[in-house]
C-alpha cells in the first residue's frame, strides 16, 4: 500500500478490519443551538454531518441494528462512532453514560467522538481519562473538523472556532494520550493548492494520529447548496482531477505516521447537488491509487 491506509492500521493493531457504526446520540452543536450561531457551518446538512447515523440513548446494540451489513463484518468488531453534531457538548453525566453504554457493549472494540475544539473543556478531559483508566482493554479516539488552517475559508465556512482553539484542544487531548483524527476539506472557495498544503504542514507538526480527507460537497437543504442553486456560478466544485490531484499530493507531502481513515467522504448520493462526479466512490478511490503509482507516490515521500 502506497500509503498508510485505516485498514492496515486495523491489521497491524487488531489482526482484522473494524467498522464505524454511525450514531446519532441526539447531541446539537454550539454552532446550531445560538451559543455561537444558529446557521450552522455553511455545508452542514440538518443532520449535523450524520446522514447515516442511527439513534443512540444508551441502549444495547446489536449487529442486526446497523444499517450497513459488511459481508466480513460477522468476524470483526465495531467502533462506536458518535458522529452526528458535536458529541462532547452536553452535560457531563450524559456523555459519561452515552459512551459507557458503548464501551460496556463487547460488539463495540472502542469508541471514536467525533466533536469540535471548542467542545473539549477540563470536565471532558477528565471523563476521557476516566474511561480510559476504566476500560483499559478498548480505545477511544477523537475525531476534530478543523477542514483548514486558512482564517478567510474558516470565517467563510462559519466554523466558529480559531486555530488556537484547536491547538489547545490538541494538546489537552494529548496529555491523556487520546489519539486524534483530524478531518480536512477540499474545495473550499477561499482555499488554493498553496493553502491546502499549509494545513497539511501544520497538521503533520500538530501531533495527530489520523486524518479523514473530504471533498466539499455541495449540498440540497444546506445553506452551500442554496447559494449554489441561486447562481452556479458564485463557486467552483472541484473537477474529479483536480480532487485526485490535491489528495495524490497531500499524501505526497503527509507524514507517513499518520493514518488516513478516508480519501473522501461518504455523503447521501440523493443530497448532493454537485460535484455529481462524487458519487462514485470506487471510481476516485481506483483513480488515485492508479494516480500514486504512475507518479511512484508513497505517503511522506515529498518530506
Ligand atoms: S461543527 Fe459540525 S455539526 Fe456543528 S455546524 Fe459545523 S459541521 Fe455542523
Amino acid at each position: 500500500m502506497r500509503y498508510y491506509s485505516f485498514s492496515q492500521y486495523c491489521k497491524e493493531h487488531f489482526n482484522r478490519k473494524l467498522y464505524r457504526v454511525a450514531l446519532d446520540a441526539g447531541f446539537t452543536c454550539p454552532n446550531r443551538d445560538g451559543t455561537i450561531d444558529n446557521r450552522g457551518c455553511i455545508f452542514c446538512s440538518q443532520k449535523g454531518s450524520g446522514d447515516f447515523a442511527i439513534p443512540f440513548e444508551g441502549q444495547v446494540l446489536n449487529r442486526e441494528d446497523f444499517i450497513y451489513n459488511h459481508d466480513d463484518g460477522k468476524k470483526g468488531d465495531y467502533i462506536a462512532y458518535f458522529q452526528s453534531y458535536s458529541n462532547t457538548y452536553g452535560p457531563i453525566d450524559r456523555l459519561r453514560k452515552l459512551y459507557k453504554a458503548a464501551l460496556d457493549n463487547d460488539i463495540f472494540q472502542g469508541i471514536d467522538i467525533a466533536t469540535r475544539p471548542d467542545c473539549i473543556n477540563e470536565e471532558v478531559i477528565d471523563l476521557l481519562n476516566e474511561l480510559q483508566n476504566e476500560y483499559p482493554h478498548k480505545f477511544i479516539w477523537l475525531e476534530l473538523g478543523l477542514q483548514t488552517i486558512n482564517e478567510i475559508s474558516a470565517k467563510w465556512m462559519r466554523r466558529g472556532y480559531s486555530l488556537e482553539i484547536f491547538d489547545k484542544a490538541i494538546k489537552a487531548l494529548k496529555e491523556i494520550n487520546i489519539p486524534i483524527i483530524v478531518h480536512i476539506i477540499l474545495g473550499l472557495p477561499y482555499d488554493d493548492k498553496e493553502s491546502i498544503y499549509k494545513t497539511i504542514d501544520y497538521l503533520n507538526k500538530s501531533n495527530i494520529d489520523g486524518i479523514k480527507i473530504h471533498l466539499l460537497n455541495y449540498l440540497y437543504d444546506t445553506d452551500l447548496g442554496n447559494e449554489y442553486l441561486k447562481d452556479n456560478t458564485k463557486y467552483h466544485p472541484l473537477e474529479e482531477e483536480e480532487y485526485i490531484d490535491l489528495v495524490v499530493n497531500i499524501i505526497a507531502r503527509l507524514n507517513s505516521n499518520i493514518v488516513i481513515h478516508r480519501l473522501t467522504g461518504d455523503g447521501k448520493k440523493d443530497d448532493l447537488i454537485a460535484p455529481l462526479w462524487a458519487k462514485d466512490k470506487r471510481h476516485i478511490l481506483n483513480m488515485i491509487n492508479h494516480e500514486l503509482k504512475k507518479r511512484n507516490i508513497r505517503q511522506g515521500c515529498a518530506l
